[in-house]
């Protein structure tokens, strides 16, 4: 699938340290060490509504992280999928009497467009499910031929022969080790996210759908082995992890709705699969945000969209600096006021930064260096360029390379085009 373009990235003197993140499945902030190349996958829409900036966080977050490993020298490779078919969208389609294919395809242009102005570094490889079902089909057929899957008889089918296809988390040891949920937990966790623990003939409630006999009016795709049908939700991201990335990678990614089950799910799918362990070496999880005191969710219809604000003329890189002013980590609540501190600090820094000089820039790209490798401690290194800009506008300076250096240490490692 067509991503799109990626900005420019500065060089700047040295090099960026090794970089930390919170491992979600350990409970601990750990320290990355991938080799020369790191492996990242970050989950990526499901097309049926805009970008909201819960969305926005995310993207922003995960391409920071993307940035300090490739100014710690590493090279790095980044997968993200789109889920351009799943039961949300095809829902959306029927509600407002829209082809699914179109919905899909208009909402994916406007994410990209997003991304492009947001200034956040595309893909490697980004692929939709519709553009993945052979591999995805291989892999469900992989699963079913080493015993890790069974399928169970749909007679709603629109074959009445159809089966729907299982993963047995029963063989998985280290099942749930990454929520930490309690099994009461998981089965709410699983009924309001996606799951069917319900379906009869399952032999966990818990065990995840591959894939999908065709019903009436939903859209199938023709397997030899496994009968007309769609890709569960899941085994996506698992058959373009392994696929693109090979196991372990170094970083899965995503929102903290998608840790159970999206995340446990396509874990130990990856590992039935390939017979390995772990998935990733790592899980990072973006905190949610809120508006209006609740999780922005397009099924709450609380949001804010990007698009919606570039449209009213906000500049995205105030958008960018509204969201790089908070933890990736702590949750808060979308206000204006986030947005008109973020346009200030914006100001004030294109002001001192378009001085004939400036105050000496020593420390600064450190400074923000070691912020960002400190867990994507982003508010600090805010802070670091704040304090610079401060001093440039109250005394002036002298050297001639401070605001060159600091602008483009600012657009390397921040993403901010001043
Ligand atoms: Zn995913």
């Amino acid at each position: 699938m067509r991503s799109w373009p990626s900005p420019f990235i500065p060089d700047v003197p040295g090099r960026g340290p090794a970089v930390r993140v919170h491992d979600t499945g350990r409970g601990e902030v750990v320290t990355l060490n991938p080799g020369p190349v790191a492996g990242l996958y970050v989950c990526g829409i499901t097309p049926y509504d805009a970008t909201h900036l819960g969305h926005a966080a995310t993207y922003v977050t995960f391409d920071v992280l993307g940035r300090a490993l490739r100014d710690a020298g590493h090279e790095v490779r980044y997968v993200q999928n789109v889920t351009d078919v799943d039961d949300p969208l095809l829902a959306r389609a029927v509600r407002d009497g829209v082809d699914w294919v179109h919905l899909a395809d208009r909402e994916t242009a406007l994410f990209r467009e997003d991304m492009t102005a947001l200034g956040v570094i595309a893909p490697d490889h980004y692929l939709g499910v519709t553009e993945s079902i052979d591999l995805i089909v291989a892999d469900v057929e992989a699963l079913l031929a080493n015993g890790m899957a069974y399928a169970v008889a749909a007679p709603d089918a629109s074959d009445p022969a159809g089966a729907d296809v299982y993963l047995d988390i029963s063989q998985r040891p280290g099942f749930g080790d990454l929520s930490g949920l309690t099994r009461a937990q998981m089965l709410t966790v699983f009924a309001e996210r996606g799951g069917d623990p319900e379906r009869e003939g399952k032999r966990d409630p818990l065990d995840p759908l591959l894939w999908r006999a065709e019903r009436a009016d939903e859209p199938s795709w023709g397997s030899a082995s496994l009968g007309a049908g769609r890709p569960g939700w899941h085994i996506e991201c698992t058959a373009l992890a392994v696929r693109y990335l090979g196991m372990p990678f170094t970083v899965q990614g995503g929102g903290s709705d998608l840790i159970f089950p999206h995340h446990e799910m396509s874990a130990v799918q990856g590992c039935a699969l390939t017979g390995t362990r772990p998935f990733a070496e790592v899980f990072v999880h973006q905190a949610m945000v809120a508006f209006e005191g609740e999780k922005m969710s397009k099924s709450k219809g609380n949001l804010v969209l990007v698009s919606t604000l570039r449209a009213a003329g906000v500049d995205p890189m105030a958008i960018r600096l509204a969201l790089l002013a908070r933890h990736y980590r702590t949750e808060w609540e979308w206000t204006h006021a986030d947005l008109h501190r973020a346009q200030q600090r914006l100001a004030g820094w294109r002001t001192a930064l378009s001085g004939n000089g400036g105050p000496s820039a020593q420390g600064v790209l450190a400074g923000i260096r070691e912020h960002v490798a400190d867990d994507l401690d982003t508010p600090g290194a805010l802070a670091v360029v704040d304090a610079w800009a401060s001093r440039a506008l109250e005394h002036g300076g002298s050297d001639l390379g401070a605001p060159g250096l600091v602008a483009r240490a600012i657009d390397r490692i921040l993403g901010i085009r001043v």
